[in-house]
């Protein structure tokens, strides 16, 4: 429908013909259906019992999935409010790496809460300011459970554990692959924070995923030009070279050219020593190691073999990036007046064989304290969830050492930040005060949502954990088996970090209040 508004006795037309518009209610209201759309498909993965998705894309990938922000992003979602919940998930993964599921849980159900509200004549303004007073207390309250102990080795597995617990990796063992997160964590740990980019996962089939390995360096998945290079390398002098090892200027170059045989050998000749020249000019200059962007010749690859040089070609960006920054070795652009300084150092490189490809092990760089953490998995789906998991371990744990320590997990956060605010709504006058309540009992949503996925009466749970919270300050929903009991999640070891918890409540509130204030979409297509 086009929208027309006379200026001057002529209609004048600020709207495509074609563009579609929905206001006032309409709007509102099926904005609202969306979002609350999107977050209960996640629902049901929520927590250790939660279930995993399968999604099919149109050309038959499959993906098999327990976490809520792949899900997200592999549904094809079209409606711009879902959409809107979707970006939550995606900020929470940027931002920390987990509680993905959680935050859109909770913007679905202030949502949903929202709801209730404009029907009882509550104001979309009203509930936009209440929202945002409760996302202050909730942070207030996250404050306040955040554990005072300093953050050793077991805290940190505890918290690295309980991220990963629910994950659809198999009958994995958790507390054995918590051990090589911190391991690959407290390497990289400096004095600047946790050097979280130095950490790279790679994923390889063909052994369980106990097979899954830390190796103190870098990986690269490249293979030797030639095959009579060696496999293995100690002390190497690394260097990286942004060129093609090949025929600078043909020198046979056009059939008329060459008039005899003379010429043409002669010309071969050229050719021949132009290219023994590059793996002399290397060997000469003391380089074990060469990474080589662009491509190198079959022929520079045999006599760099001779020469014992070692050299990979078609180097990714990214791996020639991490060799760079764990070596120290810099990115040359010419065979010209080679330095030792420009080259990098490694105690070790080494080529292994993992099904049916090399991988190259760039082990104690010079440079920096790289890590990878090798996932292995029986199939790709396994060593793919895997790796997701592993990636999201090692955000959790930075996040906990770098942005404020952890919090108990398995829903006592929410139960106390549902208590402060409803403690605190009491001296908030006005219908404001309706909001502030509401919000409060979306938070409840997370305990809910872990008790019915345990199988428990989600009532029943609620008002154990409310009691016991009364009583001791701290109680959550502990999953144990096929059922789940009320208790202190501390003592279980199910820890989160504070700053998922402080990035759920702030992405859910501002998604929320964004969708409830909108009362005109117009949209052209
Ligand atoms: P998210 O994407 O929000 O991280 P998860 O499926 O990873 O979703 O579930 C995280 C929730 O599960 C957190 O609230 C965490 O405290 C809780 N949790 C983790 N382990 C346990 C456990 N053993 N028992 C109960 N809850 C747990
Ligand atoms: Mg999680």
């Amino acid at each position: 429908m086009a929208q027309q508004q006379r200026m001057g006795g002529q209609p004048m037309f600020i709207l495509a013909e074609d563009s579609q518009r929905t206001r006032g209610e309409d709007a509102q209201s099926s904005n609202i259906q969306a979002g609350k759309a999107i977050a209960e498909s996640v629902r049901t993965t929520l927590g250790p019992r939660g279930m995993d998705k399968m999604l099919v894309s149109d050309g038959g990938d499959v993906v098999i999935t327990n976490d809520g922000a792949t899900i997200l992003e592999e549904m094809d979602i079209e409606h711009p409010a879902a959409q809107m919940i979707v970006e939550v998930a995606e900020t929470q993964e940027e931002e920390v790496g987990d509680g993905t599921t959680t935050a859109s849980v909770l913007a679905g159900r202030l949502l949903a809460q929202a709801e209730d509200l404009l029907e009882d004549d509550v104001h979309p303004t009203t509930i936009v300011e209440g929202y945002h007073e409760a996302s202050a207390l909730a942070l207030e309250a996250v404050e306040d459970v955040t554990l005072d102990e300093e953050l050793d080795d077991d805290l940190l597995r505890k918290v690295t554990e309980s991220s990963m617990t629910g994950k659809g990796t198999g009958d994995v063992d958790a507390a054995a692959l918590a051990g090589t997160v911190v391991d690959a964590i407290r390497a990289v740990d400096g004095e600047q924070g946790v050097g979280r980019e130095n950490i790279t996962v790679r994923t390889r089939t063909g052994a369980s995923s106990s097979a899954t390995e830390l190796v103190e360096g870098v990986i690269a998945e490249e293979e030797p030009v030639h095959e009579d290079m060696p496999r293995s390398v100690e002390g190497a002098s690394v260097a990286i070279l942004d060129l093609d090892l090949e025929i600078r200027e043909a020198n046979i170059d056009a059939e008329y050219d060459i008039t005899d045989v003379d010429q043409l050998n002669q010309a071969i000749e050229a050719e021949e020593s132009e290219l023994r020249g590059y793996a002399e000019t290397l060997g000469d200059a003391g380089i074990d190691i060469a990474f080589v962007t662009g491509d190198v010749e079959d022929r520079v690859g045999s006599y760099l073999a001779e020469f014992g040089v070692l050299a990979f070609d078609s180097l990714s960006d990214d791996d020639a990036g991490a060799i760079a920054r764990a070596t120290g070795a810099k990115t040359l652009g010419s065979v010209d007046d080679l330095d030792t300084d420009d080259f990098g150092h490694a105690d070790r490189v080494r080529v292994e064989r993992f099904g049916g490809d090399d991988l190259a092990f760039v082990e104690g760089g010079a440079a920096a304290e790289a890590v990878t953490v090798l996932a292995r998995g029986g199939t790709e789906h396994v060593a793919d969830e895997l790796e997701r998991a592993l990636n999201d371990a090692l955000d959790v744990a930075t996040a906990a050492l770098d942005s404020g320590g952890v919090v108990p997990g398995a829903g006592a956060s929410e139960i106390a930040i549902a208590d402060h605010i409803r403690s605190e709504a009491a001296s908030i006058s006005g219908r404001k005060q309706l909001a502030v309540e509401a919000f409060a009992d979306a938070v409840d949503v997370i305990p809910r949502t872990l008790a019915e996925n345990t199988g428990m009466d989600p009532i029943d749970a609620l008002v154990d954990l409310r009691s016991l919270h009364e009583e001791e300050g701290v109680a959550g929903l502990i999953a144990e088996g096929q059922t789940g009991h009320v208790d202190d999640p501390v003592e279980y070891g199910i820890l989160d970090p504070a700053a998922v918890k402080r990035e759920a409540v702030e992405s859910a509130t501002e998604a929320a209040t964004m969708i409830v204030r909108i009362d005109d979409v117009i949209s052209s297509s």
